[in-house]
C-alpha cells in the first residue's frame, strides 16, 4: 500500500483506511477512539476548526464524571491521550471532492486522494453571523466570536455580548471577570441557557441585560466604538463599547456533501440516533446532524455510536 509521509504529525499516511473521520472535535475524536480501539485503521481529517466549538469554552462543568476542565484540555486529552494512543492517525487540511455513494468512498485533502470503506462526518458547525452593518468591517478590530480567545484584549473595558444561549451567557460571565462592564443584548426576554447560568448572569453586578433588542449597527473608526441597538418597538439607543462578542448560535456547513447526503432545510445531515445517513457506509456524529440536544455528552455519544455502526457495516461487507 502506498504511503505518504506527513511531516506535521510524523506519521505515515496510507491511501486507504477502513474509517475516515471528517472533523476533529468531540464527536470526531470519540469516533476515532472507538474505531481505533476496535482495531480498525482510522484517519481523522482535522479541518479549519481544530478541536471544534468546545475548544473555546473556558470551563466545562456538565460533562458527566468530570468536575471542571477547560474545553481545550478536554479535546487535547481526547485527541492525544485517547484517540492517537489507540492508533488513529491525524491529518490537517480541508477535505473536498467527495464521492461517497459507492462501496469505496473517496475524498481529497490538500491535493491527496484518500479512499475509505466508511466515512464518519463529524464536522460540527460554524458561528452564525449577525449580518448587521459593521460586523464584517470590524471583525478582528473589536468584533469577535470567541470570548476566551479575545477577552483579554478588553481587560478593564466595556463590551457587549449578543445572544441568549449557553455560549452567550457563559461568555458574559467570563468577560465580567475581565471587563469593566458587560452589556448582554438578546432579542427576547427569556433565555435558552441553563437556569443556573441565567441566575448567575442576572445577579452579576457587572452585567447589564438588555432584553428584546437587536444590534442594528456596529460603529467606530479604526476599531469598534459603539453599538446601535433597536428594541421591539423600534426605539433606537447607542451604547459605547470597545468590543462586540457575537454568540448567536451555530450553523452547519454541509453543502459540499449534498446532494449525495440528505440534508434538512437548515442544512443539518439527516440521521437518527443510529447516526446512519441515507448512504450505506456513511455516518454522521455530533452537532452537524439533526438532533434534539447539541452538547459535549451527546457529541461523544454520537461518536461512539457512529464508530460502532461503521464497524458493524464493515463486518457485513466482509
Ligand atoms: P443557541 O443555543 O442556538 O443560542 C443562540 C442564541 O442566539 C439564541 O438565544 C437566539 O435567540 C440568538 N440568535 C440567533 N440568531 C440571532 C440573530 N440573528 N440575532 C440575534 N440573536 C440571535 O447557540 P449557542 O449558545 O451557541 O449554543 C449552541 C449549542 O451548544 C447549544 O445546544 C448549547 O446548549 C450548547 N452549549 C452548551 C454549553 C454548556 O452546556 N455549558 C455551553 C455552550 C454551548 P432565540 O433564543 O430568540 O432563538
Amino acid at each position: 500500500m502506498k504511503e505518504t509521509f506527513c511531516k506535521e504529525r510524523q506519521v505515515r499516511l496510507v491511501e486507504h483506511y477502513q474509517v475516515v473521520i471528517i472533523g476533529g472535535g468531540t464527536a470526531g475524536f470519540s469516533a476515532a477512539l472507538y474505531a481505533a480501539r476496535s482495531g480498525l485503521s482510522v484517519l481523522v481529517v482535522e479541518n479549519n476548526l481544530p478541536g471544534g466549538q468546545i475548544v473555546t469554552s473556558p470551563d466545562v462543568e456538565n460533562y458527566p464524571g468530570i468536575e471542571h476542565i477547560s474545553g481545550f484540555d478536554f479535546v487535547e486529552t481526547l485527541k492525544r491521550r485517547r484517540a492517537e494512543s489507540f492508533g488513529a492517525q491525524l491529518l490537517s487540511g480541508q477535505p473536498s471532492e467527495y464521492a461517497l455513494s459507492g462501496t469505496k468512498k473517496t475524498l481529497t485533502v490538500s491535493g491527496k486522494t484518500i479512499t475509505a470503506d466508511t466515512v464518519i462526518i463529524a464536522n460540527g458547525a460554524k458561528h452564525r453571523k449577525l449580518g448587521c452593518p459593521g460586523e464584517e468591517e470590524f471583525s478582528g478590530r473589536g468584533v469577535s466570536y470567541c470570548a476566551t480567545c479575545d477577552g483579554a484584549f478588553f481587560r478593564g473595558k466595556d463590551v457587549c455580548i449578543v445572544g441568549g444561549g449557553n455560549t452567550a451567557l457563559d461568555d458574559a460571565l467570563y468577560l465580567a471577570k475581565l471587563c469593566r462592564k458587560v452589556y448582554l443584548v438578546h432579542r427576547r426576554d427569556s433565555f435558552r441557557a441553563s437556569a443556573i447560568t441565567v441566575d448567575a448572569v442576572l445577579k452579576h453586578e457587572k452585567i447589564e441585560f438588555i432584553p428584546n433588542s437587536q444590534v442594528k449597527q456596529i460603529r467606530g473608526g479604526m476599531k469598534v466604538e459603539s453599538v446601535l441597538l433597536v428594541d421591539k418597538q423600534g426605539n433606537e439607543s447607542e451604547r459605547k463599547v470597545d468590543g462586540v462578542f457575537v454568540a448567536v448560535g451555530l450553523q452547519p456547513e454541509n453543502k459540499e456533501f449534498a446532494p449525495e447526503v440528505t440534508l434538512d432545510e437548515a442544512g443539518y445531515i439527516v440521521a437518527d440516533e443510529s447516526c446512519k445517513t441515507n448512504l450505506p457506509g456513511v455516518f454522521v456524529a455530533g452537532d452537524t446532524r439533526t438532533k434534539l440536544l447539541r452538547q459535549l455528552v451527546t457529541a461523544a455519544a454520537d461518536g461512539a455510536v457512529a464508530a460502532t455502526q461503521a464497524a458493524q457495516y464493515l463486518q457485513e461487507l466482509a
